[in-house]
């Protein structure tokens, strides 16, 4: 067994141990380990500072997560973009392939908590179908493994699926979606990313929320898979009293640049039950981006996404840098606030290419005029 195996067993992971060890009361601790499992492996129980900090409010339940009936369980609709079990197939060209329900800390604030943890929803079982959708589907050029965690599975496995995905000729590029240096630096081990770096161009997309997370352990994951060749992306959750606070943000950022991580996503929190008590207006999130651009490196800016309830995919949200037209200038402000102006074309040069008619179109086909003015800006 190897040593992040090792870990696995000595996580917490019942409703006992949460009574037991934090003095949780035993009716909720039970209810909440129904509701959705319990694990927090000893590395990143060790990485809490004191109760309630956001290492423990990304990791421990909390009964705020009983109250919160009638939100919905698949708030992204991806079951209904769902062809066969482990396939989520909604943008035109690529595909989330899930591998695994298993992970080494179940976050509280996981979307996909109707699936994760449930063996009987996301199985080894069902790889086949999915290498057999995609091979079907010659459209996917990229391919997303999640879950869970993929690297939950054993290098054996998993090279199993990557050699199942490189037989593939459309497969352009594999992307591989793991909170493990996160969570569980241990899992990256030489072997494993010798192993991955085989099957080449593979990408991974991690998952730091608090800069408290990049310590030495997940520098070490972080040098291996870089040195390994692959570029590391991160996506984090915005998230009330975990990382909703600009300073924080920045920090992490930053530190993330130095684990030789780029900023991928900061996604709005999605609507799924029982983690509602984690969401922020979507003004802090355009408040943090505010104060990222500009104050430091453009490489540190992640995209600011909502995912649209209902499945309509992730749409980007920027500050109001456009603050309107005069004549032929369109007015623009920059990051400290000052007014520039940019003299626009009036007209398409010669040779350029025709513009592309994007009417804007409700679900049920009509056309929906956009209004379009000035906002006037405070500061
Ligand atoms: C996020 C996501 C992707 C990948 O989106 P990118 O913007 O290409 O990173 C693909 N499929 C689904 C269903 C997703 O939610
Ligand atoms: S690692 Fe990802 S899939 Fe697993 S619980 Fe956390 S957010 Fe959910």
């Amino acid at each position: 067994m190897e040593l992040w195996q090792e870990m696995l067993r000595q996580s917490v992971d019942t409703g006992k141990d949460l009574v037991d060890r934090f003095g949780f009361d035993d009716a909720a601790a039970n209810k909440l380990n129904s509701l959705f499992h319990i694990r927090i492996n000893p590395y990143y129980l060790s990485l809490i500072r004191y109760p309630g900090d956001p290492i423990w409010l990304q990791c421990m339940p909390d009964v705020q997560e009983l109250a919160e009936d009638g939100l919905p369980e698949d708030p992204l609709a991806e079951d209904s973009h769902s062809p066969v079990p482990s396939i989520v197939h909604r943008y035109p060209d690529r595909v989330l392939f899930l591998t695994t329900s298993q992970c080494s800390m179940y976050c509280r604030f996981c979307t996909r908590k109707r699936k994760v943890g449930d063996s009987s929803k996301i199985n080894m079982k069902f790889i086949q179908d999915g290498l057999d959708y995609i091979q079907k589907h010659p459209e996917i050029r990229d391919v997303i493994l999640s879950g869970g965690d993929p690297l939950m599975l054993t290098d054996f496995l998993l090279e199993r699926i990557l050699k199942g995905l490189r037989d593939i000729p459309h497969v352009q590029i594999i992307r591989i979606g793991t909170k493990m240096p996160c969570v569980l630096p241990q899992r990256v081990t030489p072997k494993l990313t010798k192993m991955l770096k085989k099957y080449h161009p593979v990408y991974i997309n991690t998952h730091f929320n608090h800069p408290w997370e990049c310590t030495p352990e997940a520098k070490r994951a972080c040098d291996l898979l870089a040195d390994a060749g692959i570029p590391l992306g991160n996506q984090s959750v915005l998230m009330k009293g975990v990382n909703d606070d600009s300073d924080v943000m920045l920090e992490l950022m930053r530190k993330l640049l130095t684990m030789r991580v780029r900023p991928y996503y900061l996604y709005q929190a999605d609507i799924t039950k029982g983690t509602d008590h984690f969401r922020t207006p979507v003004s802090k999130g355009l408040e943090i981006m505010d104060k990222l651009r500009g104050h430091t490196s453009g490489l540190a800016i992640p995209s600011y996404v909502i995912d649209a309830p209902g499945g309509g995919g992730k749409i980007p949200l920027l500050p109001q840098y456009v603050l309107g037209r005069a004549g032929k200038n369109i007015i623009l402000r920059n990051y400290k606030y000052e007014i520039f102006t940019y003299p626009d074309l009036e007209e398409e040069p010669p040779n350029h290419h025709p513009p592309v008619e994007r009417p804007f179109k409700r679900k049920n086909g009509k056309k929906k005029e956009i209004p379009v003015e000035v906002v006037e800006i405070e500061k």
